[in-house]
């Protein structure tokens, strides 16, 4: 459908949403009207596909393409370089619907891909510097990215929203242990004992084995583990409310963190330290 001049909304504010519209064009939108939009309502139409000319919108700050049929995220976005919101919500992106370089939109704020089919938070959302708010609720995740536990690029983040994701439920699933064998124990008492060692009293790929051990995070134990260790889940505690589960291996599941049956202790604890709960303010996980 060719979009008429009289396209509902303010000065700034061209709104297509809720017209079932399955295809789109901008092609009759005057050139001084493309260029003073700066926000664009695309949502509860039919559409799969936006297009190329979207890139002529080159003030637009505010993108809703919500609820259609969209599987993929037309590379014409990657121009919108002043856009500072994109809501994507209810469509068919997964990981591979995004333009390779969505990083150019390094001005978005807030960005919400909820109710899609992601398995994973694209890494390219974790560099942009000013996001305040990531909505990726009622999608695939089953990881947390190991990048977000730093949050050395996400320094504006104050909402990160999980709900209805698969992650907790994988978590506990997969809490298995396999005893440790014979090698092992020999190895973790060793190194507990802080018996000493050296190539002249084993064999060099023993001394490597043993130089690998890993150091049980629960400050209480003290012991080290190697192959054999039990994950589990530790839910830190944000602001007293929100809990974020970040996965940790613990040398035997006799060792059960102190923290994690007291979540509100969790920021307390030493390897907290390194979370910035002051930057993520508000985890929803539902
Ligand atoms: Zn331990």
């Amino acid at each position: 459908m060719d979009v008429l001049e009289g396209a509902e909304g303010g000065e700034h504010v061209l709104d297509l949403s809720h017209l079932n519209l399955n295809s789109v064009s901008f092609e009759t939108v005057s050139e001084k009207r493309r260029t003073e939009t700066t926000q664009l309502h695309l949502s509860y139409n039919r559409l799969d596909a936006l297009p190329l000319s979207l890139i002529r919108f080159t003030s637009l700050e505010f993108l809703d393409v919500s609820n259609n049929g969209l599987s993929v995220l037309s590379d014409a976005l990657t121009g919108l370089t002043r856009l500072k919101t994109l809501l994507a919500k209810n469509n068919r992106l997964d990981e591979f619907s995004l333009p390779k370089n969505l990083g150019s939109l390094q001005g978005l704020e807030v960005v919400n891909f909820s109710g899609n089919r992601f398995e994973e938070i694209p890494k390219q959302l974790l560099q942009f510097r000013r996001l305040h708010s990531l909505s990726f609720g009622g999608n695939r995740v089953k990881h947390i990215p190991p990048e977000i536990e730093n949050l050395t690029s996400l320094v504006q983040l104050q909402e990160l929203s999980l709900r209805g994701n698969p992650l907790v439920v994988r978590f506990i699933k997969d809490m298995t242990y396999d005893p440790p064998s014979l090698l092992e124990l020999a190895g973790r008492s060793i190194k507990t004992r802080n018996l000493r060692y050296s190539e002249h009293d084993l064999p060099a790929d023993l001394v490597t084995y043993l130089d690998l051990a890993s150091k049980c995070p629960n400050p209480k134990c003290g012991g080290v583990y190697f192959d054999s260790c039990v994950r589990h889940i530790k839910f830190v505690d944000f602001c007293g409310k929100y809990r974020l589960p970040l996965m940790h291996y613990l040398c035997s599941p006799e060792c059960t963190s102190p923290c994690s049956s007291n979540p509100q202790s969790d920021t307390d604890s030493d390897d907290d330290q390194s979370v910035p709960a002051d930057r993520l303010q508000r985890v929803l996980l539902g």
